[in-house]
């Protein structure tokens, strides 16, 4: 059997019961099982589309799943997953034992080996969109934009088996006139071509392939399981010759690893060659949840630049003014260079508030 292949102990895949009922609580069932240990997980979510007032960001957000085998060491979706699995065990749907076992030793590892699965999403996005379009009047046309994919990979591993992220875009092409963002690091967009094509019939619709280095050794420190750049950028073409708009977005740069000019030269190369509409990148923010399992393994493979790191986000999540000034002046030029618009980062594009940037970090 090899990595990553259906396990389920020898029962059908479906409604696997883990977790056995204790009283009144329902408990969380396992779907599936893979031979390296992750499991997935059914949730079964009230909502799926998160307001901006729930978000404090300027768009509607939608991720099918909570968790993410990917398990980038800079991603900040873990705090999600931790609030999924307190909630679910001050819910009494997992028992002291099962809590620990979903946070895993140091707290990080369950985001990556405990993917919650939002099954029956459909049903509760019906609800949603009738709320979303509510909160629209006739005057404040077009509609703040969707971004699916904000806090875990829409296109994981989990997706080629549970078509969740498929099933909602089916479901959004049937509208008219949203604005919809999707961003995924997985080459497993590219199997969803036609829906997305009928998609952007009707609506406006980006897709951003989110590739942070071309550097294969580099990607594998970082990035534990994340597909190489060129699948990634193989999907990117395969959608742009199909007449998606899609576009690479490189993010988070990684001061001091990834920011050099040689380096994001080559990245804007390879997106125009495989025809790109547009290419955004953002710095690296280091948030509490980030910490503690990008550190460690900046401390392993890259100890000379640690106390730089500490020094420059000892203040907060963001990076110092000066270096990201000095970014967004290098991304501009570059985008200018290779004939791609200017000034369209996912800021401009969706709005997002970011966290300010704080002290100094020379480029
Ligand atoms: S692919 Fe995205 S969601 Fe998944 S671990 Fe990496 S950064 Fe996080």
């Amino acid at each position: 059997m090899r990595v990553g292949e259906v396990r389920v102990n020898g029962r059908t895949a479906r409604q696997l019961p883990l977790l056995q009922s204790v009283g009144p609580a329902v408990r969380l069932c396992i779907l599936d099982e893979r031979l390296r240990g992750t499991k997935f997980v059914s949730l079964e979510p009230k909502s799926v589309l998160n307001s901006p007032q729930q978000t404090g960001v300027d768009f509607w957000s939608l991720n099918p799943y909570i968790g993410c085998e990917f398990g980038c060491t800079y991603c900040y979706a873990r705090y999600a997953h931790r609030y999924t699995v307190e909630r679910a065990h001050d819910a009494g749907r997992l028992s002291d034992a099962e809590f620990q076992e979903f946070r895993g030793p140091h707290g990080w590892e369950a985001f990556e080996k405990r993917v919650f699965v939002k099954e029956q999403l459909l049903g509760v996005l019906e609800r949603d969109l009738r709320r979303y379009f509510r909160s629209f009047g006739p005057t404040n046309h077009p509609p703040a934009p969707i971004v699916i994919g904000t806090a875990t990979d829409p296109y994981q591993p989990a997706e080629r088996r549970f078509r969740l992220t498929r099933g909602i875009l089916e479901r959004l092409a049937r509208c008219e006139g949203l604005n919809v963002g999707i961003i995924t690091k997985s080459p497993l967009v590219a199997r969803d071509t036609d829906v997305l094509r009928r998609l952007q019939e009707r609506s406006d619709l980006e897709v951003h392939i989110s590739l942070t280095t071309l550097d294969v050794a580099l990607i594998k420190q970082v990035e534990a399981r994340s597909p190489m750049p060129v699948v990634r950028l193989r999907a990117l073409k395969r959608l742009a010759d199909a007449g998606v708009r899609v576009g690479l977005i490189v993010a988070p740069v990684l001061p001091g690893i990834t920011d050099d000019v040689p380096h994001l030269e080559a990245l804007f190369q390879a997106a125009r060659e495989a025809g790109a509409k547009f290419v955004h990148a953002g710095p690296l923010r280091l948030y509490p949840a980030v910490r503690d399992r990008f550190l460690p393994m900046l401390e392993q493979r890259f100890p000379q630049l640690v106390a730089r790191y500490r020094r420059a986000y000892e203040g907060g999540s963001g990076v110092p003014r000066d270096y990201a000034r000095a970014l967004a002046a290098r991304i501009k030029q570059l985008q200018a260079r290779f004939g791609f618009p200017l000034n369209e980062g996912m800021a401009d594009r969706y709005g997002r508030r970011l966290p300010p940037a704080q002290r100094e970090l020379g480029l």
